[in-house]
């Protein structure tokens, strides 16, 4: 059967033809990832009300990639206290968020008590605000610095208040780029099993991939198929988010950047292989809420949300805006051709706009 054959009948696709899907050119393969789509969601695009929260940027890793850690280049370390997050969402509850997203980097001062004091905190003071936090990273380095397995951790989560996980940490799976961007941080393995472990909770988390620095194409399609396979096994992937590496003060020395064709086969195959993970994100703060929109027609169903604040991407060159109104945001989704739907973080319709 030839790849056309295999994409017309729907069958699940394997190594060799996640390879060859990115030879199509972008409008057979934007056809068929747009298919897709739209049999699962018309002309629906989801967003959600959210607030970005970045605690601290103090790391005991050194991820060449990233330009969010204090460092040589960004000499700037911080470490919110719970009075300064308390009162940023004091503020941003007024602007009906429904969700808070916290990741931070791996501080060993602001340990495993002052994270599940905050998130004890949040709760209490917002008990309908959706908690999304920590990454199996961040879960790893938490387990490790306290001598707590990874299901301790979690329980004490669950306990204080974490409604689901966000799905950084995950960069490239191949080991041998990850040794090369990450050296140290979380494996692909113990990845996957911090997720096992939530999802056997009856938890929902989500999965990110970082794109175009120094993997192949070939890296791409391996990591999807892992997360295609663990999502066989324990079903809790709620989204899968493509981020697009950002080349700014960073310590990975990529000069060209990923074309926007490139970009959009990403999220176009993501929404072809991935056909056990429900929703594909176009996480505006990446690609550029235009590119974004685009992404829409290729196979992503959601936008992440208003963000309203976001400093990881940011401080790695991201030329997006920090956050977006809510206006702005339906109005362009509007003019897009798509009709805005606001979604909780589990993907519950809480408003469609008409
Ligand atoms: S990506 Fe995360 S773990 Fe790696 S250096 Fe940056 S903040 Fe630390």
């Amino acid at each position: 059967m030839t790849l056309l054959e295999k994409l017309e009948s729907k069958e699940r696709l394997n190594y060799e033809d996640g390879v060859a899907l990115y030879e199509l050119d972008l409008f057979t393969l934007g056809k068929y990832a747009n298919e897709k789509r739209r049999a699962l969601y018309q002309n629906k695009a989801f967003f959600n009300i959210n607030r970005h929260v970045n605690p601290t940027n103090i790391c005991k890793d050194i991820c060449k990639f990233c330009a969010f850690s204090a460092n040589r280049k960004n000499p700037n370390p911080y470490t919110m206290t719970h009075e300064e997050i308390l009162s940023i969402l004091d503020e941003s509850i007024k602007h009906n968020i429904t969700e808070v997203h916290i990741v931070s980097a791996h501080n060993k001062d602001a340990g495993l008590d002052w994270y599940m004091g905050i998130f004890k905190k949040i709760k209490d003071r917002f008990p309908a605000l959706h908690v999304k936090a920590l990454t199996a990273a961040e879960i790893n380095f938490l387990a490790t610095t306290n001598d707590k397995s990874y299901e301790q951790i979690i329980d004490m989560m669950i306990q204080n208040g974490v409604d689901s996980m966000p799905g950084g940490g995950a960069e490239i799976f191949d080991e041998t780029v990850r040794d090369y961007i990450c050296k140290g941080k979380v494996s692909s393995k113990q990845w996957m099993e911090i997720h096992e472990i939530w999802h056997k909770k009856g938890k929902k988390s989500n999965a990110t991939m970082l794109f175009g620095h120094v993997e192949k194409r070939e890296h791409r399609i391996d990591h999807m198929l892992r997360l295609r396979e663990q999502q066989d096994k324990s079903g809790g992937f709620n989204a899968f988010i493509p981020l697009v590496y950002q080349r700014e003060n960073n310590y990975l020395h990529v000069e060209d950047f990923l074309s926007s064709v490139e970009i959009l086969k990403t999220y176009a195959i993501s929404r072809l292989m991935l056909d056990n993970i429900p929703h594909i994100k176009a996480y505006w703060a990446t690609s550029t809420i235009n590119l974004a929109l685009i992404a829409q027609e290729f196979g992503a169903d959601d936008l992440d949300g208003t963000i309203e604040k976001e400093s990881i991407q940011s401080a790695a060159g991201a030329k997006s805006k920090n956050g977006l109104e809510l206006q702005e945001f339906l109005d362009l989704i509007q003019t897009s051709g798509f009709t805005p739907v606001q979604r909780d973080s589990l993907y519950n319709e809480l408003e469609v706009y008409k």
